[in-house]
């Protein structure tokens, strides 16, 4: 049995990479799960219209069901719209439906309009280890709000040719919302996705991304593995589904070094 340490204090960090397919979702899924598993208490907030956090933890999502956006737009506390994950304990999600994909425009005219998630998750009784918000592929008003509730920054980078071109964009968000809103915000986290060991590339994109980022790599890499595509539509993570699948074992380790990075650092600067 592994220990995985708890932080002292509540993390909550934002899964962020306006560019879509990078692995935002998988991350947020099974990084959550493996902190479940050992011990830490987790919510996942699916902040994507598309639900595919949702779907992937096997929470309800369909038009109707109580969801993120009824907390951003309509003031409904968090505790009212978090469903226990099925079959890990300790984990829970906030899920997104369809009406969610209304809120980038609705959010537009709200009072606070940039800090709803922040207030939402600040007025939730209980406390817990982690908070995971997997954004959607964009750097609006959604994306926004997860920056301001969060403390820490978790990019992940697919191991391709462009992979830091796209990256300014968001710094520059990053640095806005320091500025203005939340000036704790920390990127603490890069994870390196989809890395295929065949390539030559991929290990030119990970000597660019350790030499831009530094520490902030994490050292575990997450390979391409179709187990952890696999994973999603059988409504599991890979932790679950595979766990002796190089897609789980990556994680898993992902999910210890951050785990060991918030306990040595005591959080973030
Ligand atoms: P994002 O949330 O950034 O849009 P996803 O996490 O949904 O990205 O991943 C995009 C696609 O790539 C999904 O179909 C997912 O199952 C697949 N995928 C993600 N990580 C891996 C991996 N390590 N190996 C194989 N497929 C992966
Ligand atoms: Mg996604």
């Amino acid at each position: 049995e592994i220990t995985m340490p708890r932080p002292d204090h509540p993390r909550i960090l934002c899964v962020a990479n306006q560019k879509g397919g990078v692995g935002k979702t998988t991350t947020t899924v099974n990084l959550a799960v493996a902190l479940a598993l050992h011990g830490n208490r987790v919510l996942v907030v699916d902040l994507d219209p598309q639900g595919n956090a949702s779907t992937g933890l096997n929470v309800p999502h369909h038009a109707g069901v109580p969801d993120v956006y009824d907390c951003l737009i309509d003031n409904i506390p968090l505790a009212e719209v978090a469903q226990a994950v099925e079959g890990i304990p300790n984990l829970w999600c906030v899920p997104a439906t369809i009406d969610l994909a209304g809120a980038e425009i609705e959010l537009v005219s709200v009072v606070a309009r940039e800090s709803r998630l922040a207030r939402a998750l600040a007025a939730h009784p209980e406390t817990f280890d982690y908070v995971f918000i997997d954004c959607p592929p964009s750097l609006g008003l959604l994306t926004v709000n997860a920056l301001v509730a969060a403390q820490e920054v978790l990019i992940p980078i697919q191991c391709e040719y462009y992979a830091l071109e796209g990256l300014n964009q968001l710094i520059n968000n990053i640095n806005l919302v320091r500025q203005h809103l939340n000036p704790a915000l920390d990127v603490s986290t890069i994870l390196l996705t989809m890395y295929d060991r065949r390539t030559r590339l991929a290990d030119a994109v990970e000597q660019d991304v350790r030499n831009h980022f530094g520490a902030k790599v994490l050292e575990a890499v997450i390979p391409r593995n179709v187990r952890v595509s696999e994973a999603p539509s059988y409504g599991q993570s890979v932790m679950t589904y595979d766990p002796g699948s190089r897609g789980a074992t990556s994680y898993f380790e992902a999910a210890l070094e951050l785990a060991m990075r918030g306990v040595n650092t005591g959080g973030t600067a």
